[in-house]
């Protein structure tokens, strides 16, 4: 059966598209992922993840590379302030912020590995702490084996990325992101939180 995701990756893509390149191009990009009825009536609820997959797709293919680079950032850094305001409780977030780099981490990574189907739907996710977060997405529904300019799930690795910023470390930077969709085997990523953000060295895996 397929799997579902949360509207995320949606709503805050057609919001990224209308404020950063317009309305038209919102149009052609939703066009192009067969999504138009979204332009007036957006998703309320959980959707298919083969939309979410054709819209990823489509922003790909329909835009330069560096301006599908900048709206799926866009799209992600949407996506975790969404999560902050309405999912992840306030007093939570305050814990994160006060704890050292290296538990607030720990905590973070335990706390979206029990919401991780709601990101990846039939993907499988696994998340671990090394200094850093590091992620890997098995079967990545966004991503297949098709071939791809940008990886298509830019769009999680910038919404982990915001997270880690907001949350445990504001220089928490994104690295050495593969992608299936791009030459890699799996989708995998990592998040250099703490000291791993500021020597340049990648997370220890
Ligand atoms: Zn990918």
């Amino acid at each position: 059966m397929e799997g579902r995701i949360g509207p995320n990756a949606i709503l805050r893509t057609l919001e990224a598209l209308r404020e950063q390149e317009g309305e038209p191009t919102a149009q052609r990009v939703f066009r192009a992922a067969c999504l138009a009825r979204y332009l007036d009536n957006p998703p309320a609820g959980m959707v298919p993840e083969g939309e979410v997959a054709a819209l990823a797709g489509a922003v790909e293919r329909e835009l330069e590379p560096e301006i599908a680079d900048a709206i799926a950032r866009e799209s992600g850094r949407r996506t975790a302030e969404y999560l902050l305001a309405h999912r992840i409780p306030a007093l939570f977030q305050r814990l994160l912020r006060a704890l050292p780099v290296a538990v607030s981490g720990r905590l973070l990574v335990r706390a979206i590995r029990g919401h991780a189907w709601t990101f990846v739907g039939s993907g499988r996710l696994s998340l671990n702490w090394r200094g850093g977060i590091r992620a890997v997405i098995e079967d990545c529904p966004l991503c297949g084996d098709s071939e791809a300019r940008i990886p298509r799930c830019l769009m999680f690795a910038a919404t982990f990325e915001h997270l880690c910023r907001r949350l445990i470390d504001p220089e928490a930077k994104l690295r050495d992101l593969v992608c299936a969709a791009a030459g890699g085997k799996d989708c995998a990523f990592e998040i250099a939180c703490g000291r791993a953000a500021r020597d340049g060295k990648g997370v220890r895996v």
